[in-house]
């Protein structure tokens, strides 16, 4: 008799051998299925089924050349990327990401990623990823403008509002979806406002987009807490990243009567003890579209150039950055310092010795999946009001957004209590997403 990890462990070698080269898709897939052996034993129908190996498996993916001239004139060539990894829930949903690192192994590990992550919204929506190895830094408006056109004049023809709906990641914000809304609008001939979500409120975007992922994310950590008779305030906070959910996870913190005492980007830290000053890290970051080291010339606080955030000693770590940007020795040294919760803003920013060392000593820790899942659910919103040709209020979609987020951790509380791991949100939110998508593939036959 096969035993259920003796399947799941299979099942891995397979999707390793199959999809060579792709590290952080094996990792993705690792994660999700080292904790569905206690799954398999309760539903043998999903191995008959083939349940998994067919999860593992993207539906569709689309690899394009994206051409577009530079402000000198000269020919670039980038690469763009469209993963629709499983549509059983609903249209694909999930961003797209601009950043030298993409490749084809980035794509799909955010794209499976976002199939569990948009199930455990309870939305209607599937789990999509995309983007380009296109580096948006340095350049001027004008080409940005013209590499998202370049973008969606390949993109559009697998797009639609039933059929997948793109939004921002890492290098697309609501600039870039303004260009690309644009450019799909023109090609199409018809104003499809569900096509795209993190559109401008002021043309059919939902208010709160921009702020949902960040604020999700402490009312993940602030539910964990609850749930351990503690509470957020007074709370000392490191977040890493100074992007769209740093920026906003801090704000909430702030809010909620934390102190976020460090931020950081791709070259440094800011460590601010008296705590960041929002409004100026604000004004550099979304108005001046400048880095974190200039936030020194205006308050006194010290910039580290290249150093690592974790070792700033926190009670509360929020990293919001990108993939495997806090590993075992970081993991460690939170723990040592007294840290009591994790809260994953970035999609798989711990590395698996991370998640072990967290999980071993008992600390609140928050996997993306679960506690970064505001912003599609958002998304999911914005989508609702773009069919209904409505617009929300703020006040009444940030609540929403607060139940969607409490009903997650509920979900991924109580489902880890019932396969007999109390307090572990990573195996709860595997296992809730996997579940549903599950149900969903059983009740379609074999497609
Ligand atoms: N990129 C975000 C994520 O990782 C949002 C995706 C969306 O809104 O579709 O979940």
């Amino acid at each position: 008799m096969v035993t259920p990890s003796e399947q799941i462990e299979h099942i891995y070698r397979q999707v390793e051998r199959r999809n060579p080269g792709e590290a952080e898709f094996h990792q993705a897939v690792r994660e999700v299925l080292e904790c569905l052996g206690p799954v398999l034993a309760k539903y043998p129908e999903y191995a008959d089924q083939k349940i998994i190996e067919r999860i593992c498996e993207p539906e569709r993916q689309l690899i394009f050349r994206v051409p577009w001239q530079d402000d000198r004139g000269v020919v670039q060539i980038a690469r763009g990327f469209r993963v629709g990894f499983n549509s059983a829930l609903g249209p694909y949903k999930g961003g797209l990401r601009f950043h030298p690192s993409v490749y084809l192994g980035i794509i799909k590990f955010l794209g499976f990623e976002q199939i569990f992550k948009n199930a455990l919204t309870g939305l209607p929506i599937g789990g999509a990823k995309g983007g380009s190895d296109f580096d948006p830094k340095g350049r001027s408006d004008s080409e940005i403008m013209r590499f998202c056109q370049s973008f969606m004049t390949t993109l559009c023809h697998y797009l639609g509002e039933y059929t997948d709906v793109p939004a921002g990641d890492i290098g697309v914000g609501a600039r870039e979806i303004g260009y690309l809304f644009g450019q799909y609008k023109r090609i199409t001939n018809r104003y499809e406002s569900g096509v795209l979500t993190g559109k401008s409120p002021e043309w059919g975007g939902a208010l709160v987009r921009r702020e949902a992922t960040g604020y999700g994310t402490v009312y993940f950590v602030e539910e964990m807490l609850k749930s351990r008779g503690d509470s957020i305030e007074g709370k000392r906070c490191t977040v890493s990243g100074s992007g769209n959910v740093a920026i906003y996870a801090i704000e909430k913190l702030q809010q909620l009567g934390a102190k976020v005492i460090a931020c950081s980007d791709s070259n440094g830290i800011i460590h601010d003890p008296r705590g960041i000053d929002l409004t100026l890290l604000k004004q550099l970051k979304e108005v001046e579209r400048r880095r974190i080291s200039d936030y020194t010339a205006h308050r006194d606080a010290s910039y580290v150039q290249g150093g690592v955030i974790w070792d700033i000693p926190c009670d509360v770590a929020l990293p919001c950055a990108t993939q495997n940007e806090l590993d075992e020795t970081s993991a460690k040294t939170l723990v040592r310092n007294g840290c009591v919760a994790v809260g994953e803003g970035a999609n798989m920013p711990t590395t698996p010795g991370g998640v072990r060392t967290f999980i071993g000593a008992g600390i609140a820790y928050g996997p993306g999946k679960a506690a970064n899942a505001g912003g599609v659910a958002t998304s999911a919103l914005e989508m609702q009001q773009n069919a209904s040709r409505d617009a929300w209020t703020f006040e009444h979609t940030e609540r929403r957004l607060h139940e969607i987020m409490k009903n997650i951790h509920q979900d991924c509380f109580e489902t880890a209590k019932e396969f007999g791991s109390p307090g572990n949100y990573l195996i709860g939110a595997n296992i809730v997403g996997f579940r549903r998508v599950a149900q969903a593939m059983l009740a379609f036959g074999i497609i």
